[in-house]
Parts: structure tokens; sequence; C-alpha cells
């Protein structure tokens, strides 16, 4: 069974639809998703219907539930901004989505046990970087651990078990701008990260039209 292991989307549909061109005839049994469907890109409602038609399987990450609950004490400036747009701008349809998302997923996927978290498995907002993984880490029982919220990649092998941050679909920080995304074969132990050249400037033009910060089209840009 092949997996396609996406995070952090965050309402970027040009990234999301080339990702997907980039899945086909891949051989792709399931789509999984870490996390932050929508926050900081201006097509939240196009990306969660392309994630029920596509069916995207994902939890909530920390901006989808902010959107929910309005809750955004602890966001910088400019993700404040973003998230009162997204609010103000999601139609009842993605907020009922929105609100049918669990912050943790337990699969079985071809005998072999998954468990995807937006942060790590204690909390879903903390940051855990390659460097930050130790082994007590894993919950026991688990062939694969899948978190996002960092927003960097990397595949790691780590007691046995496969360790994945598919890094950010819509919003990469490693300083490579083009989309991010992993391919998992959990069966055979094995994860590759693969990136996707998309049409960035066209979100930029987007955030713009919808008055958003700039800085959110400059980050995408350069990868930051
Ligand atoms: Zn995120």
């Amino acid at each position: 069974m092949r997996i396609g292991l996406l995070s952090d989307v965050h309402a970027n549909l040009p990234a999301l639809e080339e990702v997907l061109r980039d899945l086909r005839g891949r051989g792709v049994d399931v789509l999984l998703h870490a996390g932050d469907v929508v926050g900081y890109n201006p097509f939240p409602n196009e990306v969660i219907e392309v994630f029920q038609r596509e069916e995207i399987r994902t939890i909530l990450g920390n901006h989808d539930r902010a959107v929910l609950t309005g809750d955004n004490y602890w966001f910088n400036s400019v993700a404040a901004t973003a998230l009162r747009w997204t609010r103000a701008c999601l139609e009842s349809s993605s907020v009922s989505y929105l609100r049918s998302l669990k912050p943790r997923m337990e699969l079985e996927i071809g005998g072999s046990k998954l468990l995807v978290v937006h942060g790590s498995p204690e909390d879903a907002d903390e940051y855990i970087y390659e460097g930050d993984l130790r082994e007590d880490i894993l919950p026991p029982g688990f062939d694969a651990l899948v978190m996002g919220h960092t927003h960097v990649p990397f595949v790691r092998r780590l007691a046995g078990a496969l360790v994945v941050n598919p890094g950010s679909v819509g919003q990469p920080r490693d300083g490579d701008p083009r989309a991010s995304y992993a391919l998992l074969d959990v069966g055979q132990g094995h994860g590759e990260l693969r990136r996707v050249e998309y049409d960035a400037r066209r979100v930029v033009r987007a955030i713009e039209a919808a008055s958003l910060p700039q800085f959110l089209g400059v980050r995408l840009l350069e990868g930051r």
C-alpha cells in the first residue's frame, strides 16, 4: 500500500493542485494530511472542496482549530490577520467540514499501524524538528508516526518505526519554495520526500487582491 502524505496545505490551491498532479500515476492508494487545511493563504473554500472531492483524509491543525474558535492569542499578527480573513470568508459547508475533523488519526493500512498528529503525539501545538527526535516520542505499537506543523520535511527510521514530516504543501519554510510532500510505503519501511514546482505568483496576486499581509506572498516566493 502506497500512501501520499501531505501536510499544511494552508489554503494554497495552486500548490495543492500541482501536488495532486504529481501524485497521479504513482500507484497511491490513500491520501493523508497532517492538519492545517486553511490559514495564511486565500483559497480556503476551494481547498476544502478539493479535500472532499479527492478524499484526502485529514486531522485538525492548530490553524483549522483557531478558525473555528476564533482563539488566536498565540498567533503573530500576520497569522492573526489571515485567520480573521479566513473566518470571514468561510462558507458554512466549509465550517461544517472543519468541525468534523479530529485532532489525531490512528489507522491500519496494509497491516501497518499509523499515527497521524499535527505537532507531536503529546501536543498538537508542539514543534518537532528532525533534531528533536528521541525514541520516547514514539507511542508503542505503531509502525509509522506522521507529524506536520513545522513546515520542514524529514524522513527518519527510529526504533523500528518510520517517522515522517512531509513538510508543507502550501507554505514551505526550509528555504525551498516548491511544495513539499512525501510518498510512504509503510510495509517496506520506506519514505520518499518530493518537491513540486507550482505557480506561487498566482497565490501572491490573490493575497494582494484579498488585502492580506504582503509578507504572506514574500514568504511563499522565498520558502521561509
Ligand atoms: Zn501550519
